[in-house]
């Protein structure tokens, strides 16, 4: 699915995380990939799909980047239910990070069906 937000620029860069965290897409789906400067939203079936897609982005735009002031510089998020992720972060602020592996967050679960 591909849904164009409105565009954020770096001149307004908004707080990806804490209290004032931003939402970039869409709560109800868990995970998406953001691109900053289009706000191009990609939604992704799993957190693995969508880390290797936002992974596969960055590196094909860093290989692409000439250096040029002018050239735009873009990243791709892995957004969950609309905001930036990141592993530590979701850990810091006593949510589960959604990683299947993730030892802290499986035993977490575990106490929690029992
Ligand atoms: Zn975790």
């Amino acid at each position: 699915m591909n849904q164009t937000q409105p565009t954020t620029t770096l001149t307004s860069r908004p707080a990806l995380f804490g209290p004032n965290r931003v939402l970039l897409g869409n709560e109800d789906q868990e995970w998406a990939v953001y691109l900053t400067g289009t706000g191009d939203l990609f939604e992704k079936p799993s957190i693995e799909q969508a880390a290797a897609s936002a992974a596969e982005f960055n590196a094909s735009a860093y290989a692409t980047y000439d250096g040029h002031p002018m050239t735009p510089v873009t990243y791709a998020l892995v957004l969950r239910n609309g905001y930036a992720w990141t592993q530590s972060t979701e850990h810091r602020a006593g949510r589960d990070c959604g990683l299947t592996d993730c030892v802290s967050c499986a035993a977490v679960r575990m106490a929690a069906v029992q």
